[in-house]
Protein backbone atom coordinates (compact mmCIF):
# COMPACT_ATOMS: atom_id res chain seq x y z
CA UNK A 1 0.00 0.00 0.00
CA UNK A 2 1.39 3.56 -0.81
CA UNK A 3 -1.94 4.87 0.47
CA UNK A 4 -1.20 8.56 1.61
CA UNK A 5 2.44 8.17 2.08
CA UNK A 6 4.16 5.88 4.74
CA UNK A 7 0.95 4.09 6.63
CA UNK A 8 2.92 2.17 9.64
CA UNK A 9 -0.14 0.20 10.27
CA UNK A 10 -1.52 -0.64 13.64
CA UNK A 11 0.86 1.66 15.63
CA UNK A 12 -0.54 1.47 19.44
CA UNK A 13 0.04 5.21 20.15
CA UNK A 14 -2.21 8.43 20.62
CA UNK A 15 -1.00 11.22 18.23
CA UNK A 16 -2.55 14.95 18.51
CA UNK A 17 -2.70 16.78 15.11
CA UNK A 18 -2.26 20.22 15.69
CA UNK A 19 -2.84 22.96 12.55
CA UNK A 20 -2.18 26.31 15.18
CA UNK A 21 -2.73 29.76 12.89
CA UNK A 22 -2.19 33.20 14.11
CA UNK A 23 -5.75 33.59 16.08
CA UNK A 24 -7.08 29.53 15.93
CA UNK A 25 -6.28 26.35 17.01
CA UNK A 26 -7.57 22.92 14.79
CA UNK A 27 -6.69 19.60 15.80
CA UNK A 28 -7.75 15.99 15.34
CA UNK A 29 -7.04 13.22 17.86
CA UNK A 30 -5.66 9.64 16.48
CA UNK A 31 -5.66 6.22 18.14
CA UNK A 32 -3.30 4.95 14.90
CA UNK A 33 -4.16 1.15 15.95
CA UNK A 34 -6.73 1.65 13.97
CA UNK A 35 -6.50 5.31 12.32
CA UNK A 36 -9.37 5.98 13.87
CA UNK A 37 -10.43 9.61 14.78
CA UNK A 38 -11.48 10.19 18.45
CA UNK A 39 -12.28 13.67 18.49
CA UNK A 40 -11.73 16.94 16.03
CA UNK A 41 -11.66 20.43 17.17
CA UNK A 42 -11.07 23.79 16.43
CA UNK A 43 -10.90 26.89 18.38
CA UNK A 44 -11.67 30.76 17.10
CA UNK A 45 -10.36 34.13 18.02
CA UNK A 46 -7.42 32.85 19.91
CA UNK A 47 -5.16 35.11 21.57
CA UNK A 48 -7.60 38.46 21.41
CA UNK A 49 -8.51 39.03 25.04
CA UNK A 50 -11.32 41.31 24.27
CA UNK A 51 -13.10 39.33 22.04
CA UNK A 52 -14.73 36.49 22.95
CA UNK A 53 -13.32 33.40 21.14
CA UNK A 54 -15.21 29.99 20.51
CA UNK A 55 -13.72 26.37 20.97
CA UNK A 56 -15.84 23.38 19.24
CA UNK A 57 -14.95 20.07 20.30
CA UNK A 58 -16.57 16.92 18.54
CA UNK A 59 -15.62 13.74 19.93
CA UNK A 60 -16.51 10.96 17.79
CA UNK A 61 -19.40 9.25 18.19
CA UNK A 62 -20.64 11.82 21.00
CA UNK A 63 -22.01 14.97 21.09
CA UNK A 64 -20.52 18.46 20.23
CA UNK A 65 -19.18 20.69 23.02
CA UNK A 66 -19.24 24.65 22.41
CA UNK A 67 -17.34 26.79 25.30
CA UNK A 68 -17.36 30.43 24.30
CA UNK A 69 -15.04 32.47 26.40
CA UNK A 70 -11.54 35.07 25.94
CA UNK A 71 -8.23 33.02 24.87
CA UNK A 72 -5.57 34.62 25.40
CA UNK A 73 -3.21 32.87 23.97
CA UNK A 74 -2.94 29.40 22.35
CA UNK A 75 -1.82 28.15 25.91
CA UNK A 76 -4.75 28.97 27.28
CA UNK A 77 -6.75 27.84 24.67
CA UNK A 78 -4.64 24.25 24.47
CA UNK A 79 -5.69 24.15 28.47
CA UNK A 80 -9.38 24.09 27.54
CA UNK A 81 -9.17 21.92 24.29
CA UNK A 82 -7.42 19.42 26.99
CA UNK A 83 -10.42 19.77 29.57
CA UNK A 84 -12.85 19.27 26.98
CA UNK A 85 -11.34 16.23 25.85
CA UNK A 86 -10.67 14.52 29.43
CA UNK A 87 -14.51 14.37 29.39
CA UNK A 88 -14.65 11.72 28.05
CA UNK A 89 -12.68 10.64 25.18
CA UNK A 90 -9.13 10.41 26.97
CA UNK A 91 -8.63 9.42 30.66
CA UNK A 92 -5.46 11.25 31.17
CA UNK A 93 -3.52 13.97 28.88
CA UNK A 94 -0.24 11.46 29.73
CA UNK A 95 -1.96 9.17 27.08
CA UNK A 96 -1.31 11.79 24.02
CA UNK A 97 2.19 9.94 22.94
CA UNK A 98 3.08 12.53 20.27
CA UNK A 99 1.82 15.99 18.64
CA UNK A 100 2.24 16.25 14.99
CA UNK A 101 2.28 20.29 14.04
CA UNK A 102 1.62 21.15 10.75
CA UNK A 103 4.22 24.04 9.94
CA UNK A 104 3.50 26.03 6.48
CA UNK A 105 7.23 26.49 5.87
CA UNK A 106 10.14 24.32 6.23
CA UNK A 107 12.18 26.49 3.51
CA UNK A 108 15.57 24.44 1.94
CA UNK A 109 16.04 23.46 5.45
CA UNK A 110 13.51 21.01 6.09
CA UNK A 111 12.69 18.59 3.00
CA UNK A 112 11.09 16.21 5.39
CA UNK A 113 9.37 15.84 8.46
CA UNK A 114 11.35 16.18 11.58
CA UNK A 115 11.10 15.65 15.56
CA UNK A 116 11.51 19.24 17.49
CA UNK A 117 13.73 20.03 19.43
CA UNK A 118 14.29 23.58 21.25
CA UNK A 119 17.49 24.04 18.56
CA UNK A 120 15.07 23.09 15.55
CA UNK A 121 12.45 25.12 17.02
CA UNK A 122 14.77 28.22 16.87
CA UNK A 123 15.54 27.19 13.47
CA UNK A 124 12.10 27.29 12.19
CA UNK A 125 11.64 30.76 13.91
CA UNK A 126 14.28 31.77 12.02
CA UNK A 127 12.09 31.12 8.75
CA UNK A 128 9.50 33.28 10.20
CA UNK A 129 10.24 35.82 7.01
CA UNK A 130 9.35 33.09 4.35
CA UNK A 131 6.00 33.00 6.13
CA UNK A 132 5.00 35.91 8.17
CA UNK A 133 1.61 34.88 8.41
CA UNK A 134 2.28 31.25 9.09
CA UNK A 135 5.42 30.13 10.97
CA UNK A 136 5.31 32.75 13.85
CA UNK A 137 1.56 31.17 14.44
CA UNK A 138 3.33 27.47 13.92
CA UNK A 139 5.57 28.07 16.71
CA UNK A 140 3.92 29.71 19.22
CA UNK A 141 1.47 26.50 18.94
CA UNK A 142 4.77 24.29 19.38
CA UNK A 143 5.73 25.99 22.27
CA UNK A 144 2.25 26.03 24.15
CA UNK A 145 2.27 21.80 23.27
CA UNK A 146 6.15 21.46 25.02
CA UNK A 147 4.95 23.34 28.06
CA UNK A 148 1.62 21.46 28.18
CA UNK A 149 2.82 18.17 27.30
CA UNK A 150 6.25 17.80 28.01
CA UNK A 151 6.79 14.08 27.99
CA UNK A 152 5.30 13.74 24.73
CA UNK A 153 7.43 13.48 20.83
CA UNK A 154 6.53 16.89 19.02
CA UNK A 155 7.02 16.26 15.10
CA UNK A 156 6.54 18.90 12.59
CA UNK A 157 4.94 18.16 9.29
CA UNK A 158 5.78 20.74 6.45
CA UNK A 159 3.42 22.15 3.43
CA UNK A 160 6.38 22.59 1.64
CA UNK A 161 8.57 18.80 2.22
CA UNK A 162 6.26 16.97 -0.76
CA UNK A 163 7.57 19.60 -2.86
CA UNK A 164 11.52 19.46 -2.09
CA UNK A 165 11.86 17.17 -5.07
CA UNK A 166 11.22 19.64 -7.74
CA UNK A 167 14.08 20.17 -9.87
CA UNK A 168 15.82 23.40 -9.94
CA UNK A 169 13.86 24.27 -13.23
CA UNK A 170 10.89 23.52 -11.60
CA UNK A 171 11.74 25.99 -8.53
CA UNK A 172 14.43 28.74 -10.02
CA UNK A 173 12.66 31.90 -10.93
CA UNK A 174 14.75 34.00 -13.12
CA UNK A 175 16.04 36.49 -10.94
CA UNK A 176 19.54 37.76 -10.58
CA UNK A 177 20.65 34.55 -9.52
CA UNK A 178 22.33 35.77 -5.71
CA UNK A 179 18.52 36.57 -4.44
CA UNK A 180 17.91 32.91 -4.50
CA UNK A 181 21.71 32.33 -2.51
CA UNK A 182 21.53 35.54 -0.15
CA UNK A 183 17.79 35.52 0.09
CA UNK A 184 16.81 32.50 -0.65
CA UNK A 185 13.59 33.52 -3.61
CA UNK A 186 12.57 30.47 -4.89
CA UNK A 187 9.53 28.39 -5.54
CA UNK A 188 8.84 26.08 -2.91
CA UNK A 189 5.13 24.93 -2.66
CA UNK A 190 2.51 24.55 -0.40
CA UNK A 191 -0.57 22.00 0.24
CA UNK A 192 2.16 19.15 0.18
CA UNK A 193 0.07 16.77 2.40
CA UNK A 194 -2.74 17.25 0.36
CA UNK A 195 -0.91 16.46 -2.97
CA UNK A 196 0.99 13.23 -1.25
CA UNK A 197 -1.94 11.83 0.22
CA UNK A 198 -4.08 12.43 -3.24
CA UNK A 199 -1.28 11.11 -5.57
CA UNK A 200 -0.22 7.99 -3.71
CA UNK A 201 -4.24 7.06 -3.44
CA UNK A 202 -4.29 7.46 -7.42
CA UNK A 203 -1.06 5.69 -7.19
CA UNK A 204 -3.16 2.56 -5.91
CA UNK A 205 -5.88 3.28 -7.94
CA UNK A 206 -3.85 3.29 -10.45
CA UNK A 207 -2.09 0.12 -9.88
CA UNK A 208 1.51 1.14 -10.18
CA UNK A 209 3.67 3.82 -9.08
CA UNK A 210 5.79 3.32 -12.00
CA UNK A 211 5.64 5.07 -14.62
CA UNK A 212 2.50 7.28 -13.66
CA UNK A 213 2.53 10.97 -14.24
CA UNK A 214 -0.22 12.29 -12.33
CA UNK A 215 -1.48 16.00 -12.15
CA UNK A 216 -3.22 16.66 -8.67
CA UNK A 217 -5.42 19.81 -8.32
CA UNK A 218 -5.82 20.57 -4.91
CA UNK A 219 -9.15 23.50 -5.01
CA UNK A 220 -10.34 24.71 -1.77
CA UNK A 221 -10.11 28.25 -0.27
CA UNK A 222 -6.61 28.29 -1.27
CA UNK A 223 -5.88 26.35 -4.83
CA UNK A 224 -2.86 24.30 -5.97
CA UNK A 225 -1.75 21.83 -8.31
CA UNK A 226 1.02 19.47 -8.77
CA UNK A 227 2.56 17.31 -11.11
CA UNK A 228 3.94 14.21 -10.20
CA UNK A 229 5.91 11.75 -11.66
CA UNK A 230 6.34 8.02 -10.87
CA UNK A 231 5.41 9.08 -7.41
CA UNK A 232 7.54 12.35 -6.68
CA UNK A 233 6.59 16.32 -7.12
CA UNK A 234 8.28 17.70 -10.44
CA UNK A 235 6.56 21.30 -10.21
CA UNK A 236 4.04 23.13 -8.46
CA UNK A 237 1.72 25.79 -8.86
CA UNK A 238 2.92 27.80 -5.58
CA UNK A 239 5.86 29.71 -5.31
CA UNK A 240 7.55 31.22 -2.45
CA UNK A 241 3.94 32.13 -0.74
CA UNK A 242 0.64 30.77 -1.57
CA UNK A 243 0.10 33.64 -4.02
CA UNK A 244 1.36 32.24 -7.13
CA UNK A 245 -0.61 30.14 -9.44
CA UNK A 246 -3.89 29.31 -9.72
CA UNK A 247 -7.00 31.84 -9.36
CA UNK A 248 -8.05 31.36 -5.80
CA UNK A 249 -11.09 32.52 -3.17
CA UNK A 250 -9.53 35.93 -2.71
CA UNK A 251 -5.71 35.45 -4.59
CA UNK A 252 -4.99 36.57 -7.91
CA UNK A 253 -2.17 33.37 -8.61
CA UNK A 254 -0.24 34.85 -11.53
CA UNK A 255 -0.11 37.78 -12.60
CA UNK A 256 2.49 40.09 -14.49
CA UNK A 257 4.61 41.59 -12.00
CA UNK A 258 4.89 45.03 -13.58
CA UNK A 259 0.78 45.72 -12.63
CA UNK A 260 2.00 45.69 -9.30
CA UNK A 261 4.64 48.03 -9.88
CA UNK A 262 2.02 49.61 -12.09
CA UNK A 263 0.02 50.04 -9.08
CA UNK A 264 2.35 51.20 -7.04
CA UNK A 265 3.19 54.06 -9.28
CA UNK A 266 0.22 55.45 -9.83
CA UNK A 267 -1.73 54.57 -6.96
CA UNK A 268 1.20 55.28 -4.60
CA UNK A 269 0.16 51.56 -2.93
CA UNK A 270 2.77 50.54 -0.53
CA UNK A 271 3.55 46.62 0.50
CA UNK A 272 0.96 46.47 2.56
CA UNK A 273 -1.69 47.50 0.17
CA UNK A 274 -0.31 45.25 -2.41
CA UNK A 275 -0.46 42.06 -0.25
CA UNK A 276 -4.12 42.99 1.10
CA UNK A 277 -4.84 43.49 -3.09
CA UNK A 278 -3.44 40.17 -4.51
CA UNK A 279 -3.71 38.19 -1.04
CA UNK A 280 -7.57 39.00 0.20
CA UNK A 281 -9.18 41.12 -2.28
CA UNK A 282 -8.62 39.34 -5.43
CA UNK A 283 -9.77 35.86 -7.60
CA UNK A 284 -13.20 34.94 -6.98
CA UNK A 285 -14.07 37.53 -5.03
CA UNK A 286 -12.15 40.13 -6.90
CA UNK A 287 -13.66 39.10 -10.36
CA UNK A 288 -17.11 38.65 -9.34
CA UNK A 289 -17.54 41.08 -7.28
CA UNK A 290 -20.05 38.85 -5.05
CA UNK A 291 -18.26 35.89 -3.26
CA UNK A 292 -15.18 33.99 -2.38
CA UNK A 293 -17.27 31.14 -2.61
CA UNK A 294 -17.63 28.40 -5.45
CA UNK A 295 -21.06 27.65 -4.66
CA UNK A 296 -22.53 31.40 -4.82
CA UNK A 297 -20.52 31.63 -8.12
CA UNK A 298 -21.81 28.50 -9.76
CA UNK A 299 -25.08 29.08 -8.13
CA UNK A 300 -25.58 32.72 -9.49
CA UNK A 301 -23.55 31.97 -12.54
CA UNK A 302 -26.49 29.37 -13.41
CA UNK A 303 -29.25 32.78 -13.44
CA UNK A 304 -27.23 34.36 -15.77
CA UNK A 305 -24.91 36.96 -13.10
CA UNK A 306 -22.18 37.62 -15.72
CA UNK A 307 -19.28 38.65 -13.61
CA UNK A 308 -20.19 35.36 -11.45
CA UNK A 309 -19.76 33.40 -14.86
CA UNK A 310 -16.38 35.06 -15.69
CA UNK A 311 -14.83 34.35 -12.47
CA UNK A 312 -16.06 30.83 -12.99
CA UNK A 313 -14.44 30.54 -16.39
CA UNK A 314 -11.07 32.68 -15.81
CA UNK A 315 -10.77 30.03 -12.47
CA UNK A 316 -11.37 26.50 -14.44
CA UNK A 317 -9.20 28.57 -17.71
CA UNK A 318 -6.64 28.58 -15.39
CA UNK A 319 -6.45 24.71 -14.09
CA UNK A 320 -6.72 23.57 -18.00
CA UNK A 321 -3.88 25.82 -18.22
CA UNK A 322 -1.58 23.94 -16.09
CA UNK A 323 -3.21 20.53 -17.07
CA UNK A 324 -1.87 20.91 -20.24
CA UNK A 325 1.76 22.61 -18.90
CA UNK A 326 2.23 19.68 -16.78
CA UNK A 327 1.12 16.91 -19.19
CA UNK A 328 4.35 18.51 -21.59
CA UNK A 329 6.70 18.86 -18.56
CA UNK A 330 5.91 14.92 -18.08
CA UNK A 331 5.48 13.84 -21.61
CA UNK A 332 2.03 12.82 -21.18
CA UNK A 333 -0.74 12.36 -18.53
CA UNK A 334 -1.59 9.20 -16.67
CA UNK A 335 -4.56 10.87 -14.06
CA UNK A 336 -6.02 14.31 -13.29
CA UNK A 337 -6.98 14.40 -9.62
CA UNK A 338 -9.54 16.79 -8.37
CA UNK A 339 -9.38 17.30 -4.33
CA UNK A 340 -10.45 19.78 -1.59
CA UNK A 341 -13.58 21.53 -0.73
CA UNK A 342 -14.60 22.83 -4.66
CA UNK A 343 -12.69 19.90 -6.23
CA UNK A 344 -14.28 17.50 -4.73
CA UNK A 345 -17.92 19.16 -4.34
CA UNK A 346 -18.29 21.07 -8.03
CA UNK A 347 -19.34 18.81 -11.07
CA UNK A 348 -19.82 21.97 -12.27
CA UNK A 349 -15.85 23.27 -11.99
CA UNK A 350 -14.31 19.84 -12.71
CA UNK A 351 -16.51 19.17 -16.18
CA UNK A 352 -15.00 22.95 -17.00
CA UNK A 353 -11.42 22.05 -15.94
CA UNK A 354 -11.58 18.76 -18.29
CA UNK A 355 -13.44 20.78 -21.56
CA UNK A 356 -11.56 20.25 -24.52
CA UNK A 357 -8.56 18.09 -23.14
CA UNK A 358 -9.48 14.69 -24.84
CA UNK A 359 -6.43 15.73 -27.09
CA UNK A 360 -4.61 14.67 -23.78
CA UNK A 361 -6.62 11.33 -23.62
CA UNK A 362 -8.67 13.31 -20.81
CA UNK A 363 -12.35 12.09 -21.27
CA UNK A 364 -14.86 13.18 -18.21
CA UNK A 365 -18.12 10.52 -18.19
CA UNK A 366 -21.19 13.45 -17.32
CA UNK A 367 -23.09 10.72 -15.38
CA UNK A 368 -19.89 9.64 -12.98
CA UNK A 369 -19.04 13.27 -12.56
CA UNK A 370 -22.44 14.09 -11.20
CA UNK A 371 -22.67 15.22 -7.24
CA UNK A 372 -24.64 12.93 -5.97
CA UNK A 373 -22.22 10.91 -5.80
CA UNK A 374 -19.78 11.26 -2.68
CA UNK A 375 -16.23 9.45 -1.90
CA UNK A 376 -13.37 8.37 -3.59
CA UNK A 377 -14.28 7.76 -7.31
CA UNK A 378 -13.25 7.64 -10.68
CA UNK A 379 -15.10 9.98 -13.25
CA UNK A 380 -13.69 9.37 -16.17
CA UNK A 381 -15.23 7.43 -19.11
CA UNK A 382 -14.13 3.55 -19.59
CA UNK A 383 -12.02 4.48 -22.80
CA UNK A 384 -10.37 7.50 -21.36
CA UNK A 385 -6.73 7.14 -21.84
CA UNK A 386 -5.74 9.21 -18.46
CA UNK A 387 -8.03 8.36 -15.60
CA UNK A 388 -9.94 11.29 -13.84
CA UNK A 389 -10.40 10.54 -10.08
CA UNK A 390 -12.01 12.71 -7.15
CA UNK A 391 -9.87 11.81 -3.80
CA UNK A 392 -11.04 13.35 -0.51
CA UNK A 393 -8.03 14.50 0.85
CA UNK A 394 -6.67 13.75 3.96
CA UNK A 395 -3.84 16.03 5.26
CA UNK A 396 -4.42 15.42 9.18
CA UNK A 397 -3.87 11.63 8.51
CA UNK A 398 -0.85 12.23 6.33
CA UNK A 399 0.20 14.44 9.60
CA UNK A 400 -0.84 11.40 12.00
CA UNK A 401 0.93 8.68 9.86
CA UNK A 402 4.41 10.84 10.01
CA UNK A 403 3.73 11.83 13.56
CA UNK A 404 3.67 8.11 14.92
CA UNK A 405 6.44 7.15 11.89
CA UNK A 406 8.99 9.88 13.61
CA UNK A 407 7.74 8.94 17.23
CA UNK A 408 8.37 5.18 16.65
CA UNK A 409 11.60 5.44 15.50
CA UNK A 410 12.37 7.87 18.23
CA UNK A 411 11.01 4.96 20.58
CA UNK A 412 13.22 2.75 19.07
CA UNK A 413 16.59 4.54 18.93
CA UNK A 414 16.15 5.69 22.65
P1 LIG B 1 -11.51 23.99 1.53
O1 LIG B 1 -10.59 25.16 1.66
O2 LIG B 1 -10.89 22.79 0.88
O3 LIG B 1 -12.27 23.66 2.78
O4 LIG B 1 -12.64 24.45 0.49
C1 LIG B 1 -13.53 25.48 0.79
C2 LIG B 1 -14.21 25.94 -0.47
O5 LIG B 1 -14.81 24.85 -1.15
C3 LIG B 1 -15.35 26.92 -0.23
O6 LIG B 1 -14.90 28.24 -0.12
C4 LIG B 1 -16.20 26.73 -1.46
O7 LIG B 1 -15.75 27.63 -2.45
C5 LIG B 1 -15.89 25.33 -1.94
N1 LIG B 1 -17.02 24.39 -1.83
C6 LIG B 1 -17.42 23.65 -0.79
N2 LIG B 1 -18.50 22.90 -1.09
C7 LIG B 1 -18.79 23.18 -2.38
C8 LIG B 1 -19.79 22.75 -3.31
N3 LIG B 1 -20.71 21.86 -2.97
N4 LIG B 1 -19.76 23.26 -4.57
C9 LIG B 1 -18.82 24.17 -4.93
N5 LIG B 1 -17.86 24.60 -4.10
C10 LIG B 1 -17.85 24.12 -2.86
Amino acid sequence: MTDGGGRPGGVEMIIFVLNSGSSSLKYQLFDMRSEKVLATGLAERVGQPSQVGRLVNRPTGGAEHVLEQPFSGHREALDCVFDLLLEGTLESIDQIDAVGHRVVHGGESFTRSVRLTPEILEELHGLSHLAPLHNPANVTGIRACFERLPSAAQIAVFDTAFHSTMPPVSYMYALPYHLYTDLKVRRYGFHGTSHQYVSARAIDLLGRAAPSRIVTCHLGNGCSMTAVRDGVAVDTSMGMTPAEGLVMGTRCGDIDPAVLTFLMETQGWGPERIDELINKESGLQGLSGESNDMRDLTDLAAQGHERAKLAVDVFCHRVRKYIGAYAAEMGGLDAVVFTGGIGENSSVVRAKCCDGLEFLGVELDDELNQDRVRGERDISRPGSRARIMVIPTNEELVIARETARLAAEALVGG
